[in-house]
């Protein structure tokens, strides 16, 4: 038997926050298979694993053989689910590993996702199945090479166990690194069960772990309250910049570092509909792309009655600040939504005044169902005077020029105000290059990504790896990969659902 590997773990939050978890250990797999692994993330976080076979792998991410020095646990969390509050949620298929310090002296979590029941599993079998796992590590990573911050894929096994779903389904562990699996959620935890002391220390630890910064505030609570808004401002502004429909916003599933979390029923927009809505469970639409900026202030504002106690003993003055730290969200989003759309339209940050560029060239995609993605990218081609994709996207190309004319001057209006700045000047090829590091040219289309999961299932990973591949490249355009750069079919889209919690 060659010795167990050692991670080089530091276990703040089993160590510092006791309580706030249940030591726990993972089921046995019965016929664990390595279906993926990202040795660069692993060297990132410093694991020793150059030299692990497949079977190595294979033993230690499905929890067979765990590295020493972890200290497995499943935390204890609540969440507003679909706008009603969840006393207890919790880990109920999930375990933290514990922590490593990756290369750039940043702490993350290691934890697995299916890795069998815990106290807190209620009714569910603490399971996952091979599709989901995979479907996370594919959105994911696209997020993370678009530059959106995200939890990561590590690895995913094949446990060899059937799970039960409506029917019977292989089974799988995902191993995810996350900056922490701190939420919203953990917040209403303790504050419904425990009250202002635990919660302090749970604040104390996040602002320690992800607003060091803020340590020394007058009002620390406040100011992480402000913190966790901006960052998440930022956060969905990048969402709704790449057609991010996260579908299951849940304050369980707000991450207070403010990375994207819980790839359950998530998609991209295909033609673009701002009330586009892929969960089968969410049949009100509470999550619909256009509302993810309100859900998140949402959010906040529940994260916010975590921290009144804190922020203030007069209530109805924390209250007042609190509601004034939450008005940071609209503001920001706002702004980087701006910049975003300036961005995406070859322009500085648009100001309120142009903001109405932005706001039309999205009403004609919608009103022409033009494909989101391809639509960008083509404009990016139209700046250097290739209009021929673009227009070949649009039904009316009238009400196209139309638009394109006014965008023309303001690329012109841009210029000149360069030129006066003594910027370098913005030639047509440049708009053309900064737009195409921009605009993605290949996103993980929705039926490229059940194709693929579908052959996984059966057996095949080489759509899965294929596809990743791919992904890990969205702006270059591959003649290789067009196939997947290519809109799913209408007939798809119309029926194309997405599932969470299998
Ligand atoms: P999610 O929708 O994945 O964010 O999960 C919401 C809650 O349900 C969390 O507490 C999960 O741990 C729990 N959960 C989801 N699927 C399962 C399962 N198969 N077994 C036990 N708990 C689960
Ligand atoms: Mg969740």
């Amino acid at each position: 038997m060659p010795a167990p590997l050692s991670f080089p773990f530091d276990n703040t939050y089993a160590r510092d926050l006791p309580g706030f978890a249940v030591p726990w250990q993972p089921a046995a797999a019965p016929a664990p298979r390595l279906l993926h692994f990202n040795p660069s993330l692993a060297r990132e976080l410093g694991l020793p694993l150059a030299d692990a076979t497949p079977d190595d792998l294979a033993a230690l991410f499905s929890g067979n053989t765990l590295p020493e020095g972890a200290s497995p646990i499943a935390q204890a969390y609540a969440g507003h689910q679909f706008g009603q509050f969840s006393p207890q949620l919790g880990d109920g298929r999930a375990l933290l590993l514990g922590e490593v310090i990756d290369g750039q002296g940043r702490r993350r979590d290691i934890a697995f996702k299916g890795s069998g029941p815990t106290p807190f599993s209620r009714r569910g079998d603490g399971k996952a199945a091979v599709g989901p796992m995979l479907r996370e590590v594919l959105i994911g990573e696209a997020m993370h090479a678009l530059g959106i911050p995200t939890t990561r894929a590590l690895a995913v096994v094949a446990t060899g166990e059937q799970v039960r779903r409506e029917r019977p389904l292989p089974g799988a562990i995902l191993t995810r690194v996350a900056d922490s699996h701190l939420r919203v959620g953990t917040f209403e935890f303790f504050a419904a069960h425990a009250g202002p002391d635990q919660v302090r220390r749970l604040a104390d630890y996040a602002i320690a772990r992800h607003y060091p910064e803020l340590a020394g505030a007058d009002n620390p609570y406040l100011e992480l309250l402000r913190a966790v808004a901006a960052r998440q401002s930022s956060l969905v502004a990048q969402w709704m910049a790449v057609g991010f429909i996260h579908g299951v916003m849940n304050t369980d599933n707000m991450s207070i570092a403010g990375e994207t979390i819980d790839y359950g029923p998530c998609a991209f927009m295909e033609a673009y509909d701002p009330a586009t809505v892929f969960s089968a469970i969410d049949r009100q639409g509470r999550y619909a792309y256009h509302h993810q900026p309100d859900i998140a202030a949402w959010n906040l504002a529940r994260f916010a009655e975590t921290l009144l106690p804190l922020i203030d003993d007069n209530t109805e003055r924390a209250v007042a600040r609190a509601t004034a730290s939450i008005q940071v969200f609209s503001e920001r989003y706002r702004q980087h939504w701006l910049k975003e759309m300036g961005a995406k339209l070859g322009l500085p940050p648009l100001t309120e005044a142009d903001a109405a560029l932005a706001e039309d060239w999205l009403e004609l995609l919608q009103a022409q169902s033009v494909d989101f993605t391809l639509a960008w990218r083509y404009l990016g081609e139209a700046a250097a005077g290739e209009e021929g994709r673009l227009s070949s996207l649009f039904a009316d190309g009238a009400a196209l020029d139309a638009w394109l004319q006014r965008w023309r001057q303001h690329c012109a209006a841009a210029d000149r105000a360069g030129d006066e700045a003594g910027a370098s000047g913005t030639t047509r090829a440049t708009r053309t290059a900064a737009m195409a590091q921009t605009n993605p040219w290949l996103m993980p289309r929705n039926h490229q990504v059940e194709a693929a999961l579908d052959a996984a299932e059966q057996g095949d990973l080489t759509p899965f790896h294929r596809l990743l591949g791919a992904l890990a490249e969205p702006c270059r355009e591959q003649p290789r990969y067009a196939d997947l750069a290519e809109p799913a079919p209408r007939e798809f889209m119309r029926t194309f659902q997405t599932f969470c919690g299998t």
